[in-house]
């Protein structure tokens, strides 16, 4: 009889362990399901590019189902809750799908109500995210707008999608600005709880070097209680306030809902605990989980989804066969930080070795943690790469789940 594998989520993680499953099964071996509540597949790297008018919203939306592979069952329906003890997924048509091995590929929930006032007055005329499609398509016709005052870019808490967005968005806002030739009429302040501009301390003092040279105050250890977006402030929890003309805030993450309804699989913030090598939950021996969804303390990235994707779809096919998983996963990340003026950063981590410089993947690539054309047009290429080498689960040539050390080299003066 055939596996029954099903994959909750068809972004990222659940589109290419879906293709890649395929390509590792027969039809005959295994049944596919993968399961959205839409079927709009957002790139959303283009996200930060949306509101500075350098990408449009349609051109970084393409249709779920058409990402999928031949063979592989797309059903487009909410998610209800998982019922770990019995193997079913049920979903909200009343459906019931079981299972032998679950994917959770869920991704993260924005909490906005759960910061006061944040999603009270002012939502969407002065205070935005960049982190949704209508977000971003809402901010770009407010930046459009803006003509001078205080802009603040702020993160209520950890972990977030992509932790280096808020801080590209400081860099681009810096370029728009002085592109409209008003740079000089704009204010801009970037509040992150974090205690540096960053969370290791190699790169958190080339990022904070950064913001200083392009003229943006660093504001650290800021924790968000209020957006008072009447008043236009915000109010951190020790009595800290800091006024604004637009907010651009990266609300509160949390799994999906759904998590929480089903018995045994999440935390208390929804995301679902599991081994850190291997990705097995800690729920069950055949349920894995991939991308936002976990509470792994790797970076909340594609790069990381796509890693972990490697791995992942390895240990699904050892585990259905009876062998030992593949404890291999290292916490790999790799993130292109535009910097503006067609220029940006590329930094390579993983769970033991920080962002340092050198060179990516070998000592003749790409600068690391180094302003260059090259890491911009490499950021660029990369929506291409997503749609055609990633997402179909093809291998990117050079491009391992597996950090490289050759290349890298670590300041005299770094602390670790
Ligand atoms: C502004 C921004 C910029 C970014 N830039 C980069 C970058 O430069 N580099 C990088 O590596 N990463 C970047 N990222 C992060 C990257 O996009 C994510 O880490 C990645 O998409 C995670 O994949 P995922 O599969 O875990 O989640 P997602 O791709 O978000 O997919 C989750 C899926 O689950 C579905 N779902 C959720 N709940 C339910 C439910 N109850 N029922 C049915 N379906 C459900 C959703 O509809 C969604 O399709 C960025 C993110 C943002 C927001």
């Amino acid at each position: 009889m055939a596996h029954r594998i099903v994959i909750l989520g068809a972004g990222t993680g659940g589109t290419l362990t879906a293709n890649r499953l395929r390509r590792a099964f027969s039809e005959g071996d295994a049944e596919i399901t993968v399961v959205d509540q839409d079927n709009r597949h957002v790139y959303q790297p283009g996200l930060l590019f949306v509101p500075f008018g350098l990408t449009r919203p349609e051109d970084i939306v393409r249709p779920r189902e058409r990402q999928l592979h031949k063979g592989i069952e797309y059903r487009q329906v909410g998610i209800e809750r998982v019922e770990i003890a019995s193997n079913e997924v049920h979903l909200q048509d009343g459906a019931v799908l079981p299972y032998d091995v679950l994917v959770v590929a869920t991704g993260v929930r924005l909490l906005p109500g759960e910061t006061e006032g944040l999603a009270g007055t002012g939502w969407m005329e002065k205070v935005f995210t960049f982190y949704s499609l209508e977000g971003a398509a809402a901010l770009g016709g407010r930046l459009a707008r803006f003509d001078g005052g205080r802009l603040v870019v702020n993160v209520v808490d950890m972990p977030i999608k992509c932790p280096v967005a808020p801080l590209e968005f400081c860099f681009l806002a810096d370029w728009y600005f002085r592109e409209r030739g008003i740079r000089d009429r704009v204010e801009i302040t970037y509040a992150t709880p974090l205690d540096g501009a960053f969370t290791k301390p190699v790169a958190s003092a080339a990022l904070a070097d950064l913001l200083d040279e392009k003229g943006v105050h660093l504001v650290t250890e800021f924790n968000t209680g209020e957006v008072d977006g009447e008043e236009g402030r915000l109010v951190g929890y020790d009595g800290r306030e800091i006024p604004f003309d637009l907010a651009v805030v990266i609300p509160l993450h949390g799994g999906a809902e759904y998590v929480g309804r089903s018995p045994g699989l999440g935390d208390e913030l929804d995301f679902v605990p599991a081994d850190r090598h291997t990705l097995q939950s800690d729920a069950a021996p055949n349920v894995f989980v991939i991308g936002d969804a976990s509470n792994l303390p790797a970076s909340k990235a594609g790069s990381v989804t796509h890693f972990e994707g490697e791995v992942m779809v390895e240990n699904i096919r050892r585990f259905l066969s009876g062998e030992s998983l593949d404890a291999s996963y290292d916490g790999h990340a790799n993130c292109f930080i535009e910097t503006g003026h067609h220029k940006a950063l590329l930094i390579d981590f993983n769970y033991e070795t920080e962002p340092l410089p050198g060179r990516f993947p070998t000592a003749v690539g790409l600068p690391l943690l180094e302003e260059s054309r090259l890491n911009h047009l490499g950021k660029l290429v990369f929506q291409f790469f997503y749609w055609h080498s990633l997402l179909p689960g093809r291998d990117i040539p050079g491009i391992n789940s597996d950090m490289p050390l050759s290349g890298k080299s670590r300041p005299a003066h770094s602390v670790r």
